[in-house]
């Protein structure tokens, strides 16, 4: 082949052409690097263009057919294909919606137009669907710099377009995007204009592209992340930091921890590219302060011919606005929800406290109706008798219970006070009501007394009221009426009449207490006795003149008991013992003492008596006592008791002394009757026989009168004595006597009593032989022993049915020497009696008799059981 070019061409000219084709290879060996260089920044900004977040496509020529779409822009087109379509054909659903009108606008005038926000109904899987869109329509020109198509670079923008919706901070920071936006594209305008080549154009159109975008956008290269490209929106997040050609770890040191170099390295490394939503990122201000920012991300590794990963593109859409707005949103829905918690439990408990109060104002009601029906209850029960009169003639317009109870149950309602009680005419009661009405001054009547007569029949009865007339005013304050309250106090008034005069009478009877005192007191000076007078207590509160001057003490000294410092002090004991028993028992106060004379110092005796007096209720209000002297008395009596003790002395002696002459003349008597009696003549022999009977009785009184004399002298030698037994021995000793008067003697079973055997034989020999011996003529002597028990007493009896004793001597018979009849009736000594008295004495005991006149009598007397 050379050989034939050879031949065509000289040598020269071959060699010349040679040089100059290898020169051309050259050169195309230039050119084809370059353009390869040129092929592979197209690649590379083609796949910044294919992989950038926003939707980006070219429309070409007036129709604006479609001539590129980024995977972005397919998508929101829903993935339909429309590249060499025109964009009326591929998106038909745009009709009437303004989108080509726009573009023809832009394509017409060169104006490029910024939308923002707006709404575009899409058909999206068959449905038309609102898609909120800020978007760029940028005319594109070429060489001539003829426009040939429009750049469309677009966002979806829906969720920031209904948060916008929602926040008002949305749309300005939005405006502010239009109005950086609007900016760009003065700028755009001017770069696109100094471009003339085609691709530095389209590539310089790219960079502005993505220089001014509003997302915030930069390229990393090799595994350090070296900063290759920055956009001013994110240069400006680190304010004039040195970006370029810096490693992202030496200028933005706090980002570590924050695990964004992990991710990137991560996206390096695996060739994978990683989305972020929402993350926060915390950046250094210039001040030192941090702040906090919130971004949508794509890390898009860059991959090469070789398919080597040699950076990574970072697409960043700051969402801080968006989601401080949402999470104030949120927390604002937050507060909103607690709010409306609230205000339902609030509601809720409102409604409770509702239903409670319903409920409470249920009860206050029910409350009130009882308290109601209780006041009227008590008002129509009310103690006071209640009328309500009406006009000027006081007619009844209303009475109470009590009112009925007090003017009787008549019907008064609806007539006149005269009409109704035709009683109180001339009592002055119309009168008074009739002033009151028409003065208005309310009257008050107290204890008035008025004669009522409800039934109109018998005597009328009087009353006493206490009562009000109280005006009644109506709405204008004309008088209409008078209430009339009435109380009846008739019974107070009575009782306390009865008061009156009971006090009356009392202050009368004190008068007459006080002056029959005064008498007292009069009498008790003048009287020759001691007087006093003891409170119940037995404390003395007087004693009269010759009282305190007998014993010289003033009545300051002896007063209450004072008394012990006078008395005798062997009489002391007994007097307290007599003095407390009569105090504690009201009984008769009765006691020998014996008082100092202060005079001449020596003591007399005194009898000392005191009653008590009683109230109307049995209770002694006072005791009045007298002291008699008996000084002289008890002389006697000492005297007395001294000349008996001689006299029973002379008795013993005399009996014994004459018993032995006595016996003496009765033996020789009858001697000489014995021997003489028939030598003497009858004068002699009865003569005799009266001596001989004369010595018989001076026998027995002498016996008697030993017999007397001879109790109480040894004193008493306490046995036990069978009374039984002494009885028999009684019948023994009296059988030819009680056989004589056929005498029936008969006992009950006696007991054993300690005595001496000789004081009880006596006893019984004395009662037994006095009911033979004063028997009845006609009758045989019935006698009959008894015993019965009194306390701590035995009381025995002995009882006859003989002639009885009159009551008159009932006294007399115990005395010594007394008899109620002559020796010629019934023979006797009159000491028998007087001997059992003494031995009955001696044992501190009593014996009494009780007797009818003609029948018989009953001796009685006590032993100790
Ligand atoms: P006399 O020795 O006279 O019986 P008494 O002292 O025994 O003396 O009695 C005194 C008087 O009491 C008697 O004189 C007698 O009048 C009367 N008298 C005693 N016992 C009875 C009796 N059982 N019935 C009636 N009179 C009696």
């Amino acid at each position: 082949m050379n050989n034939e070019i050879e031949a065509a061409f000289s040598r020269e000219e071959f060699v010349k052409l040679l040089d100059e084709n290898n020169q051309l290879k050259n050169q195309l060996l230039v050119l084809e690097a370059k353009c390869s260089s040129l092929e592979e920044s197209l690649n590379h900004k083609n796949n910044l263009f294919m992989d950038a977040p926003a939707g980006i496509c070219l429309l070409e020529g007036p129709e604006h057919v479609y001539k590129f779409v980024n995977p972005i822009y397919y998508k929101l087109i829903g993935g339909r294909e429309v590249i060499g379509k025109s964009i009326r054909e591929a998106l038909p659903e745009l009709e009437g919606q303004g989108i080509y009108e726009l573009l023809d606008n832009v394509y017409k005038t060169g104006k490029p137009f910024i939308g923002n926000e707006i709404q575009i109904q899409l058909e999206i899987e068959g449905y038309l669907t609102d898609i909120y869109f800020n978007f760029i329509y940028q005319p594109s020109y070429d060489s001539k710099k003829n426009i040939n198509g429009v750049s469309v670079f677009c966002f979806d923008v829906t969720d920031q377009a209904i948060s916008r919706q929602k926040t008002e901070h949305l749309s300005e920071q939005l405006k502010i995007a239009n109005d950086i936006l609007k900016e760009n594209e003065k700028r755009l305008d001017l770069k696109v204009k100094e471009r003339t080549a085609e691709l530095e154009r389209e590539r310089k159109t790219l960079y502005d592209l993505f220089y001014n975008a509003p997302a915030t956008i930069c390229v990393f290269r090799g595994p350090e992340h070296i900063y290759e490209f920055v956009n001013p929106n994110y240069k400006s997040l680190y304010s004039d930091r040195q970006l370029l050609g810096l490693p992202i770890r030496a200028t933005a040191p706090e980002l570590e921890g924050q695990g964004f170099f992990e991710l990137l390295d991560n996206v390096y490394n695996k060739s994978e590219p990683f989305i972020g939503n929402e993350s926060k990122v915390t950046l250094k201000n210039n001040d030192g302060n941090y702040s906090e920012y919130y971004f949508n991300f794509i890390y898009q590794p860059i991959i090469d011919n070789n398919n080597q990963v040699t950076g990574i593109t970072v697409f960043a859409f700051n969402v801080t606005e968006q989601v401080i707005a949402r999470n104030r949103l949120e927390n604002l829905n937050k507060e909103l929800q607690v709010s409306e918690n609230k205000y339902r439990s609030l509601a809720e408990s409102l409604e409770t406290t509702v239903e409670n109060r319903t409920n409470d104002l249920l009860i206050a009601n029910k409350e009130i109706e009882y308290q109601r029906n209780k006041l009227e209850n008590l008002f129509m029960n009310a103690p006071a008798s209640i009328c309500s009169l009406s006009g000027a003639e006081h007619t009844f317009i209303f009475t109470n219970n009590t009112y009925k109870t007090l003017f009787g149950n008549r019907n008064v309602i609806g007539k006149t006070v005269r009409e109704a009680m035709h009683e109180l005419d001339g009592q002055g009661f119309f009168e008074l009501l009739d002033k009151v009405y028409n003065t208005g001054e309310p009257f008050i009547g107290n204890e008035v007394p008025i004669q009522l007569n409800p039934n109109n029949t018998g005597s009328p009865v009087l009353k006493y009221l206490n009562f009000i007339y109280q005006p009644v005013y109506d709405l204008d304050n004309k008088i209409e009426g008078i209430s009339v309250f009435t109380f009846d106090i008739t019974e107070q008034v009575l009782a306390r009449q009865r008061a009156e005069k009971l006090t009356e009478q009392i202050e009368k009877e004190k008068k007459a207490l006080k002056e029959s005192e005064e008498t007292f007191r009069v009498l008790a000076e003048t009287i020759p006795n001691l007087v006093w007078t003891a409170n119940p207590d037995g404390y003395v509160d007087y004693y009269n003149q010759k009282f305190l001057d007998f014993v010289g003490l003033s009545i300051e000294e002896i007063r209450g008991w004072g008394w012990k410092s006078f008395i005798h002090p062997e009489d002391l004991e007994s007097t307290v013992v007599s003095w407390t028993h009569a105090i504690q028992t009201g009984e008769l106060y009765q006691t020998e003492y014996r008082f100092k004379k202060a005079e001449d110092g020596k003591y007399y005796w005194f009898i000392g008596r005191a009653l008590p007096l009683y109230d109307e209720n049995k209770n002694i209000v006072k005791w009045f006592g007298a002291c008699t002297e008996i000084e002289e008395q008890k002389q006697v009596e000492q005297e007395l008791e001294n000349t008996n003790k001689e006299l029973e002395r002379f008795n013993y002696i005399a009996s014994h002394d004459l018993q032995s002459p006595l016996r003496t003349i009765s033996s020789y008597s009858k001697l000489l009757q014995r021997r003489y009696e028939n030598k003497l003549d009858q004068n002699a022999n009865d003569f005799l026989e009266i001596i001989i009977n004369a010595s018989i009785n001076m026998k027995n009184l002498i016996d008697d009168l030993l017999s007397f004399s001879r109790v109480g002298k040894q004193g008493i030698t306490y046995r036990e004595v069978r009374l039984n037994d002494v009885i028999k021995d009684i019948l023994k000793t009296n059988k030819t006597s009680i056989d004589e008067n056929n005498a029936l003697i008969t006992h009950d079973d006696l007991p054993v009593i300690k005595a001496e055997y000789t004081h009880i034989f006596q006893i019984y020999q004395n009662l037994i032989s006095n009911a033979i011996k004063y028997r009845s003529s006609n009758i045989s002597p019935v006698i009959t022993l008894s015993v019965k028990q009194n306390n701590n007493k035995w009381v025995f009896s002995v009882s006859d049915n003989g002639i009885g004793i009159e009551e008159k001597y009932f006294n007399h018979i115990f005395e010594l020497f007394k008899r109620l009849h002559n020796k010629d009736e019934y023979s006797g000594s009159g000491i028998g009696l007087a001997t059992v008295k003494k031995i009955i004495d001696m044992y501190d005991e009593k014996i009494w008799v009780e007797s009818e006149y003609g029948k018989g009598t009953t001796f009685f007397f006590t032993f100790p059981i």
